[in-house]
Parts: C-alpha cells; structure tokens; sequence
C-alpha cells in the first residue's frame, strides 16, 4: 500500500466528462488498496474569465483607477477550484468512493498575506491523514489558502501545482501525481523537434532550470518545494484510459518521475535543451569602470520590478570605461531603457542600446558537472550551422546562449542532436 497524493490540472477537468475520467483515474488507485488524496485545479479557462471579471469590474463601475483590493481578487478567483472541489467529489460518490471537497481554509492550509501571490507556510495533516485511513478520499481545492488575516489567499497563476506538492509533504505521500495534457516531460519541446523523448527520471534541479526556462509543464515554486522536501513528483497524463495496462504500477507509472538526483543511476551529461523566447538584450557603451556602477543599474531596474536574466560585463581595456550586457524579457524594454535613462548621470554611462525578439537556448544536465568540453560542443555545432551567439551564460548544470529568433528552432534542434538526445 503507498500513499499518493493525485493532483488535476485545468485540461484534465475541463468539463463533466472529463471529471468523471479523473474519479476513474482515482477509484483506480483507491481499489488498488492506496490511501488517496486529491487536489484539483479549476476547469480550464474557468480561472482566466474570473481574473478578467475582476480587472473588468472597476470600469463597468466607473471607477477612476483600475486598482481593485487584491482580498477580493482572492476571494472571487480562488472559487473555480472549489466548484471542481465539489463535482470531483460528487463523481466520485457516484463511483461508491468515500469523498469529500475540502477549501484550502477547512484543512487549514495557512499561508502569508501576499495576497494573489500567496506562500504556504503551513499545512496540518493530521485530519487528512486520519481520514486517509479510514479509506476517505479527501477532494482539495488547489491554489488557495488562508491568509493571517483569515481570508482566501490565493498561490499565483498555475498554484495548484504547490498546492498538491505541499499537501504530499504535510501527510508524508511516498508519490505526487501530477496528472497533465502532457504524458512526461521530454527532452526538449517535442513540437520543435519531433524526436525529443521523454524522460523516464529527472533531478529537481534540473526540472527547475526546465520549468523556469519556458517548459512550462509545472509552476516552479512546486518544483522548489519538491526538492526541499524531497517529495518523489511524477508527472503523467490524465487523458489516458485509467484501466489501460500499468497505468496502476507502484514503482514505474508512465510518465516522468522528479525525483533526487540519488536516485538516478546512469545520469547522461545533457539531459535536455530548453528555450526561453522574446528576451531582449540591453547594452550600455563606454560605462564607467568602478565601484558601485552595476548596483547603480541593476537596482533601480529590481525596483521597477523588471526582472533581469543573462549579465555580461567586459573586463575593461583601459581601467575606467566598460561595456555591459544583460536580458530582460522583450515586454519590459521600454520600461528598462526609460529606467536607465531616468538614472543615466547616477550610473554613468555613454549610449544604450537595445534590441527584441532574441531567444535563450539552454543545455541542462547536472551530469555537467563532472563532464568538460560540454559547452565547447555546442558551440562548435551552432557555429556549423552558421548561428551567431550573442551572449553566454553558464551555471554549474546549465549553458544558456543568447541567439537571433529566427534561429531558435533550429538551434534546440541542432543542440538535441549534438548531445545525442534524438530518439533512434
Ligand atoms: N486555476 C489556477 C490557474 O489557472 C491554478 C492552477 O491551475 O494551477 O492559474
Ligand atoms: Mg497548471
């Protein structure tokens, strides 16, 4: 017997049907003899139309500024989790399954008081845990909790995700199942290239670097709070028939298991190529070379809640001008050049310039680290195919290179190749 938390996203509970798929996905493992809990997102789109109701309402009445109170945004878009909450729950009745819908204030899962941007502090799950035993399946409402103030706080767009991991930690599941549109996740983005594979085991610090490069498969706060708490994650399809063979397997269900990098035994050196578009890049020429100058930029930039990337800075030729070059993503040019022009005296340099529409590609794979010659590699293979590198960044497990857009296709594929990650 194991215990396992199962958690749905949007797609997989877009509509009636669908929901009565998942309380089959779930009387499987329920029948198999584990304990059960559940978390459910809201039904896809459901969450999008209530964020637009809230940014609508202050205009529809009249009001000068768009501002609404972030406790009603909370209160109003935490709701499409409790419906699926409640309808999971009734499927499963219908199916003779003990259930029953939780919101994220009835467990307590307690949380701090950024309100629409909510952390988890802390869950209790002892209740859970104890109606576990006497074979409830408890339904929760992902994305949500409550606040020090009392009230609904919900976790950021794509929550639910946390949710499910925290309440795998609180009740101590030996599993989290992330059930997806997705069956795995894979080696690079299969709609790019038609022969990544999907990965059987991934590390948490790899998934991290995925999930934050643009595979968007998981939130990444989930996935921090995974590798914290070491919570085994496996990522799998919900659009699968639940009785299909091994879809009930213990060790190996289909699909892609997050796990600690202990566990995986053959680690290969890359283990995937993720791709971030619509970065931009931003150089500022003939900057004075001294102390102070990059918290003269990078500061004012921070308050303006423009979030930087890459940073490349030139060792200087001649011991008082530089050049420096960092990325933030093409929607906040405008905002960072007016940033740096605001503060041109106070940081000190000559001329900015800026130019949109670059894409980062990156080679991750914590087998990096004991492997040299891999960025030398990729290199060589981007210059074969004659694609220009604008700016390089590395980390102990990953290379990120800057290029031109319309070489983004072409360079995930030529570096998924190079590192031997093709399926045969
Ligand atoms: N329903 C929320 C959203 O769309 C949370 C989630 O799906 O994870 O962001
Ligand atoms: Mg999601």
């Amino acid at each position: 017997m194991a215990r396992i938390v199962m958690k749905f996203g949007g797609t997989s509970v877009a509509n009636l049907e669908r929901i009565h798929n998942v309380a089959r996905h779930v009387k499987r493992e329920v029948d198999a003899g584990h304990e059960v809990a559940v978390v459910v997102s809201a039904m896809s789109g459901k969450t999008n139309e209530l964020v637009d109701w809230v940014q609508t309402m202050p205009k529809v009445a009249g009001a000068a500024s768009p501002f609404y109170d972030a406790r009603e945004y909370d209160a109003i878009v935490a709701s499409g989790e409790q419906v699926t909450s409640g309808l999971l729950a009734i499927a499963l009745q219908s199916l003779g399954i003990n259930a029953r819908s939780w919101q994220g204030w009835q467990i307590a899962i307690k949380t701090d008081n950024a309100h629409g941007a909510a952390r988890i502090q802390d869950i209790d799950g002892s209740d859970i845990i104890r109606r576990m035993g006497e074979g409830q399946v408890a339904v929760v409402a992902g994305f949500q909790g409550i606040g020090p103030d009392n009230r609904i706080a919900t976790l950021g767009r794509g929550g639910s995700d946390t949710s499910a991991v925290a309440i795998a930690a609180a009740v101590k599941a030996d599993r989290c199942d992330i059930y997806t549109d997705v069956d795995g996740v894979y080696t690079t983005d299969p709609r790019i290239e038609p022969k990544a594979r999907r990965l059987k085991k991934v590390a948490f610090e790899e998934m991290l670097e995925m999930a934050s490069l643009g595979a968007k498969v998981l939130q990444v706060r989930s996935v921090e709070l995974a590798m914290v708490h070491k919570v085994r994650t496996f990522v799998r399809s919900s659009f699968e028939d639940p009785d299909a063979p091994g879809m009930g397997d213990v060790l190996n269900p289909p699909g892609t298991l997050i796990c600690d990098e202990e566990e995986i035994v053959e680690q290969e050196v890359v283990t995937g190529i993720a791709y971030a578009k619509d970065e931009a890049q931003i150089s500022l020429r003939r900057l004075a070379d001294r102390p102070g100058v990059s918290a003269a930029i990078f500061g004012p930039l921070s308050e303006s809640h423009i979030n930087v990337d890459m940073i490349v800075q030139n060792i200087s030729e001649d011991g008082s001008k530089t050049d420096m070059t960092f990325t933030v993503p093409s929607g906040d040019v405008d905002k960072a050049l007016q940033v740096l022009s605001d503060n041109q005296e106070k940081i000190g340099f000559d001329v900015v310039q800026s130019e949109k529409g670059l894409v980062k590609v990156s080679v991750i794979g914590i087998g990096m680290r004991s492997h040299a010659g891999v960025a030398a590699t990729a290199f060589r293979a981007l210059a074969d195919k004659g694609i220009n590198i604008k700016a390089i960044t590395t980390s102990e497990i990953k290379i990120s290179i800057l290029i031109d857009g319309p070489y983004a296709e072409l360079a995930v594929r030529t570096l998924h190749s190079c590192y031997g990650l093709d399926k045969a």
